[in-house]
């Protein structure tokens, strides 16, 4: 079993994580990466990405990170292919404990896990997805210009993709399982007034319906239960946003930092500082609002250059 020592330890590849580990390999700080169960982050799962500066076509996702990955590389930075599966946060240094066996040490800790989207679980979702079933109506909206879509969930999440893809399309239709939505009351009045929205409650996703071939149609519909009467129905649609909430990975941190209601890392507002000195948070950990990957690499810069300014009080500290 190895032990690791950095001046800035990473938990978390994505692009908060890469971005983080780009600054901080050029402040000297010769970064490690602990890059978890998914290498790059929520971008290794989506095609297309047209909303990340400085490409004017259409991008892969998965290419995006692998040139971060590379930039951080390049720069100096320690890539670990390990999973964090214990912290210790009263350094610093703060050490972390790989699922290899292996510790991980830092002088400063920067947390960019991420959050996953939520899923029903419903047949045919998964098979479906980037086929016209998604979780991000920001990210994959466009793609639905002009089709009907559908978005699962009754939450802010949910009415606000609605109201976004009315952008894209004029036929959105938002299902909910139950009668009234728990997003709040202004939401809920521009969802209502907006004459391309049409609301069905008391449905309940039993089934993706869809072609998965290469080439396919792809989604073409969502086979619904009425959760009051057990009548069953489809709806046509040609694109499906479920947007049932997100999971931040933040199970590590419970009792160590504080999280708030969602379980999202809580930081002081405007900056990714948490209450320990030291230890800072980045990306979807931290941000249940925007959620985008350039959000993300923006506030992994933020902490890094929070990090370096940490290490060199410290430094300055130590030598009297
Ligand atoms: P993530 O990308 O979630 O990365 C989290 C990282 O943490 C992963 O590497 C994971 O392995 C690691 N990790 C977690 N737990 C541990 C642990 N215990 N130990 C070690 N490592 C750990 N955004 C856009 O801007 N444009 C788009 O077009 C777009 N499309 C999207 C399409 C899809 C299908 C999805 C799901 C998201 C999309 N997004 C898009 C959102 C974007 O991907 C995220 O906002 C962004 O990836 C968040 O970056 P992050 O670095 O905070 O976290
Ligand atoms: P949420 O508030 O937890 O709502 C999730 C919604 O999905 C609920 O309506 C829930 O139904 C439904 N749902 C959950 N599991 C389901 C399942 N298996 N099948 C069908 N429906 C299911 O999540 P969110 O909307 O993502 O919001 C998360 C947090 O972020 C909230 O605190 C929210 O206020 C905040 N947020 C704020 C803004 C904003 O301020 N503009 C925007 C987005 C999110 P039930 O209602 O029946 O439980």
């Amino acid at each position: 079993m190895a032990t690791h020592s950095t001046r800035m330890l990473i938990i978390g590849s994505g692009p908060a994580g890469l971005t983080a580990a780009i600054y901080g390999a050029r402040a000297g700080l010769q970064p490690i990466v602990v890059q978890g169960l998914q290498p790059g982050g929520q971008l290794t799962i989506t095609t297309d990405v047209e909303n990340y500066p400085g490409f004017r076509e259409a991008i892969q996702g998965p290419w995006l990170v692998q040139e971060m990955q590379a930039q951080a590389e390049h720069v100096g930075t320690r890539m670990m292919w390990d999973t964090i599966v214990d912290i210790d946060l009263s350094g610093p240094p703060f050490r972390a404990i790989g699922d290899s066996g292996d510790v991980y040490e830092g002088d400063t800790l920067v947390i960019c896990t991420g959050a996953q989207a939520k899923w029903l679980g419903a047949k045919g979702e998964q098979e479906l997805s980037g086929k016209g079933v998604s979780a991000c109506a920001t990210c994959d909206g466009f793609f639905y210009r002009g089709k009907k879509v559908v978005v699962i969930g009754g939450g802010n999440t949910a009415v606000e993709e609605a109201l976004y893809l009315t952008n894209h399309s004029d036929d959105v239709t938002l299902i909910h399982r139950r009668d009234s939505l728990r997003s709040e009351k202004i939401l809920q009045e521009r969802l209502f007034a907006h004459p391309n929205i049409k609301v069905l409650w008391n449905k309940a996703v039993e089934e993706f319906v869809g072609d998965t071939a290469i080439g396919g149609a792809g989604l073409t519909g969502v086979a619904l239960v009425d959760t009051v009467t057990g009548e069953k129905s489809i709806e046509p649609a040609q694109g499906a946003f479920v947007a049932i909430g997100h999971a931040p990975a933040t199970e590590l941190f419970k009792g160590k930092l504080e999280l708030d209601e969602s379980g999202y890392i809580v930081v002081q507002p405007g900056t990714p500082k948490t209450a320990i000195p030291g230890v800072f948070a980045a990306g979807d950990v931290m941000d249940h609002t925007y959620r985008q990957a350039v959000t993300a690499a923006g506030t992994g810069c933020m902490a890094a250059l929070d990090a370096e300014r940490f290490v060199a009080a410290w430094d300055h500290a130590k030598r009297g």
